[in-house]
């Protein structure tokens, strides 16, 4: 009890000296270019060339990036009159909390009964397999990437979501240049940024080599550990080298897909491209409602509150007009305060200001791909109703059924202060109350729950 009062103490002292979530989202104050020699004089404490060699980190970097000054800081002051038992406590914590998945039993229990049931209200730990499985995934995940693929992701769908990805492009070019309140300069580089975006689905064109790594029969933990060490080391090893734009940041099994604005990029793992977000067999509407809306959300990234930072290239640029950048504020800030409104849990409620990007992202992505299903739907044979639903309406349930989840509260109040993405419900309910085709399809009316007034409807690209 003694050693985590002591973790705790120390816990909570780094937890006072680290930005919160909103500010850690301004990509300007966690780029902190620093000499070495500057961070030693930041924290004089840490003997920063003995734990560079130890790490195996060449002692030639002319610069690092320090994302938290104050945190490094904060580290250095608790260094400076150092308690070595303290220290040795917090670190034997931190050794035993990563590992506690991987060893026995009683061990995995006792750190599900905690991290699962206490803080997520879990009652059942994951079945073992699934839990194996989860993290074979994430350590050695393009070598089980290359076994799925060859079951669960076709040539086929391949050019399908290639062709949806050139479709909401498309569409969303066109959105750009019939903005009523963006300039002709600012758009151009908006279409500059828009037209050199890479697309990236499925899997890598190259296999990440494994060669190297030690796996086998005789201890799960120490493979583990041989994964943790070869990705490390493969970190270390692209320093001072070219960068690799073919590199994946997500596994193939990853059911996720992200934009990366330092790439410029938009990647969609063959995890995501199967249902509920993606069926070769489905109906349009269903697919463009649900992976559709997935990818006009990725790309949408490129130019929500973070993403429209960075300029076509990847770097930290500022590419609009004063008076652009404005407008563009006003409108975020109503989607802020429309979210802020969201109450999940009694008395609980969303973080308007945390999950902006994200709602700004499921906004502009479902508006795009709508016009994009639209589109492509020209010339084609109308489908008609299926199971009593208007395509409009189809389109719709696409994107609901893909956010049909099951989440304990606790979970839920955790995620509230934690993930910058709104909770499920509301990524439905809040994008699909500002548009005037989901009235439209549905035939919303005074009255209805899903209704917002006019005035107070958001809607930005
Ligand atoms: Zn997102």
């Amino acid at each position: 009890a003694a050693h985590a009062k002591t973790v705790m103490d120390i816990e909570t002292k780094l937890a006072g000296a680290s930005m919160t979530r909103v500010e850690s989202r301004d990509p300007y104050a966690t780029y902190n270019k620093m000499a070495l020699a500057a961070l030693s004089k930041t924290a004089p404490s840490l003997n920063w060339n003995q734990y560079l060699t130890k790490a195996g980190i060449p002692q030639n970097l002319d610069s690092v990036i320090v994302s938290q000054p104050k945190f490094i800081k904060q580290v250095n002051d608790i260094l400076a009159k150092p308690d070595v038992e303290a220290v040795k406590a917090y670190l034997r914590w931190h050794l035993v909390h990563s590992m506690a998945p991987y060893l026995s039993s009683n061990i995995v229990n006792e750190n599900f009964a905690f991290s699962g049931t206490v803080l997520n209200g879990v009652k059942a730990l994951e079945q073992r397999w699934k839990r194996v499985l989860d993290n074979t995934n994430n350590n050695i995940g393009e070598a089980l990437g290359q076994e799925y693929v060859k079951v669960a992701f076709t040539p086929e769908a391949k050019d399908k979501a290639l062709e949806m990805v050139n479709n909401l492009k498309a569409a969303l070019k066109e959105k750009i240049n019939t903005l009523d309140w963006m300039s002709a300069g600012t758009k151009e580089q908006a279409q500059h940024k828009l037209s050199t975006m890479v697309t990236k689905i499925g899997y890598p064109d190259k296999w990440r080599d494994y060669k190297g790594l030690n796996i086998d029969r005789n201890s799960y933990a120490k493979n583990v550990m041989n994964a943790s060490e070869f990705e490390f080391k493969r970190m270390v090893n692209k320093l001072g080298k070219p960068i690799d734009r073919s590199e994946w940041l997500m596994t193939p099994p990853t059911v996720n897909a992200y934009y990366n604005p330092a790439m410029n990029e938009i990647v969609f793992p063959a995890g995501i491209l199967q249902p509920p977000f993606f069926n070769a067999d489905a109906d349009d509407a269903v697919n463009y409602g649900g992976m559709g809306a997935v990818i006009g959300h990725e790309l949408t990234h490129g130019f929500d509150d973070q993403g429209r930072q960075f300029d076509a290239d990847g770097n930290l640029k500022d590419w609009w007009t004063k008076e652009d950048a404005e407008k563009f504020k006003k409108k975020t800030e109503v989607v802020v305060k429309q979210f802020n409104g969201y109450q999940p849990l009694p008395g609980e409620y969303v973080n308007g200001s945390l999950t902006l990007g994200e709602n700004i992202a499921d906004l502009g992505g479902l508006t795009i791909a709508y016009e994009a299903w639209k589109k492509s739907q020209e010339g084609k044979k109308e489908v008609g109703k299926i199971d009593g639903f208007t395509p409009e309406q189809r389109f719709f349930l696409g994107w609901a059924q893909v956010w049909r989840v099951n989440e304990r509260p606790e979970s839920t109040k955790q995620r509230l202060i934690t993930d910058p993405h709104s909770p499920a419900m509301f990524r439905v309910n809040g994008p699909l109350s500002n548009m005037p085709e989901f009235y439209k399809a549905y035939n919303i009316q005074p009255g209805s729950k899903m209704m917002v007034a006019d005035s107070l409807r958001a809607s930005i690209w």
